[in-house]
């Protein structure tokens, strides 16, 4: 039998910062994906992973001798309203590992049981939220966009009592951390200097390793996180991502996407789409998370003040300096992945004027985000004649944009055509067949669907033939409202 053993170095910090679990075994776990390839880059043994003490550990029954989970300590604002302490009420940290790229990489479980923070909480997750997750987190990573990783997920055996009883899952998630802005503010809140403190500078060893060598360490770190965060909301709004819950207890400080809850990919082009349920204000909205992420990381910098200068009169023009960057780099990394959309090798200053107008053009025809890019990487190509019928309406727009192209140094269509296809993705989680999927699962035990939507969403920048079902957005009757989390 093979031993199976990984570090627990979170749990090397002091015990403010984590709380120890006693595990609740679920009735009949059973696996239903294990991602072998993520496994395997992990230098785990994916048969033991599979096996019955591997499904016990990853349904949080028992544990092998060598892995000593936690559930860690944050705290957070909940759409807006700050709440001191909250924590890890479903989640167990299992360790970490160090993965074949040197990165050190940790593995957590959701759903897995009650902890010290479950408060009213079962600490556990119904399945039809662990396919999503899985999928969709699955999907961004192969769309490029920093995420953490779905490395299994499992059923339980039990049913999970939401509106009406569901069946019970758990998923096994990987993230390069799971320090978020609401740890931070966990130990501001408690005015814990010391452990504010002792969290910078983990966080820093952890993921910023550079900025210990900055003259102001913890500024750095503030900096850093605020590059990441810019970069990764950009990135988020060139895939028409929304990510539905941007609580600070769900903003990694690592600027990977984390926390799945009631995400969904925009279809028509609208910026106040929201799909979260218990989004009602729409706080969340897609055009409205560049500003809630800098909202978010406004309240990190605020709980790194004691840390940024000797009194916070000083503190304060520093922390504002560093958020005033955020807007300059989120336009930049936004505004370069539009002319990579558009097959534009060059700035110019008028871009923004030719983004807005398709943007503007998209909206009034509701055309389809995805879909719309994705058709324009052809249209490159055809110059003139032959443009795709979805891209009937843009004709003064395309007449622009070809201008546009044809001021730039001459490239060969096709090539322009292929770059383009590796940025605008033929298909994304659309959500009508997320839900579809979700309801064979629950309903039926058939995993068919979520096997064939993940098999077609890691690989979006293929033209994969057969497969247009996958690509088109719902029709009416088939359109989806609202996403729940839980
Ligand atoms: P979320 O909205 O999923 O980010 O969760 C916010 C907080 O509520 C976190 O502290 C979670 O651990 C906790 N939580 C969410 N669902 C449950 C649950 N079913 N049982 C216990 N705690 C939960
Ligand atoms: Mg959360
Ligand atoms: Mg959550």
């Amino acid at each position: 039998m093979t031993s199976f053993s990984l570090r627990q170095t979170y749990g090397q910090l002091p015990e403010p910062f984590h709380a120890s679990v006693a595990l609740t075994p679920v009735a009949a776990p059973r696996l239903v994906k294990l991602n072998v390839p993520l496994a395997q880059s992990l230098g785990l043994d994916a048969g033991w992973l599979a096996g019955p003490e591997g499904v016990a550990m990853l349904s949080g029954s028992a544990m092998p001798e060598g892995v000593h989970p936690l559930a860690l300590a944050y705290a957070g604002h909940q759409f807006g309203q700050f709440v001191p302490r909250l924590g890890d009420g479903r989640a167990l940290l299992l360790g970490d590992v160090t993965d074949c790229s040197g990165q050190v990489r940790e593995i957590q479980l959701k759903g897995s049981g009650r902890t010290a923070y479950s408060r009213r909480g079962d600490g556990r997750a119904a399945l039809g939220p662990v396919l999503r997750e899985y999928v969709v987190s699955e999907a961004m990573a192969a769309l490029g966009v920093p995420t953490t990783r779905a490395l299994a997920a499992v059923i339980t055996g039990e049913q999970v009592m939401r509106e009406t009883p569901l069946p019970g899952a758990v998923i096994a998630r990987v993230a390069s951390s799971h320090i978020r802005v609401g740890t931070f503010q966990f130990f501001a809140a408690r005015q814990d200097r010391t452990g504010l403190r002792t969290l910078a500078d983990y966080a820093i060893a952890r993921h910023y390793p550079d900025a210990a060598h900055a003259p102001a360490p913890y500024l750095a770190l503030l900096e850093r996180v605020i590059t990441a965060q810019a970069d990764l909301v950009a990135q988020w709004m060139l895939k028409g991502f929304i990510h539905g819950v941007m609580n600070t207890d769900n903003m990694a400080v690592s600027g990977e996407t984390i926390d799945y809850g009631p995400c969904a990919f925009m279809e028509q082009y609208d910026p106040i789409t929201v799909f979260s349920f218990i989004d009602e204000r729409g706080r969340y909205a897609y055009g409205n998370q560049p500003s809630m992420a800098l909202w978010n990381l406004t309240r990190l910098a605020e709980a790194l003040l004691p840390l940024l200068a000797e009194d916070e009169e000083q503190a304060v023009p520093v922390a504002q300096q560093a958020l005033a960057t955020f807007e300059p780099r989120f336009q930049a990394t936004y505004l370069a992945g539009l002319r990579a959309k558009l097959g534009l090798k060059t700035a110019r200053p008028d871009d923004m004027a030719l983004f807005r107008g398709l943007l503007e053009t998209m909206q009034e025809a509701q055309a389809d985000f995805t879909q719309t890019f994705r058709a324009l990487s052809s249209a490159g190509a055809v110059s003139g004649e032959g443009v795709p019928e979805i891209l009937s309406a843009f004709g003064p727009w395309l007449a622009r944009w070809r201008q546009r192209l044809a001021e730039e140094e001459a490239q060969p269509a096709s090539d322009r055509a292929a770059a383009m296809q590796c940025v605008n993705p033929a298909y994304i989680p659309r959500n009508h067949l997320v839900e579809a999927m979700i309801k064979a699962a629950v309903e039926d035990e058939d995993f068919s669907r979520f096997e064939a939507l993940l098999a077609v969403c890691t690989r979006p920048y293929d033209d994969q033939p057969g497969m247009e079902v996958y690509a088109r957005p719902a029709q009416a009757e088939e359109r989806v409202r609202y996403t729940f989390c839980g």
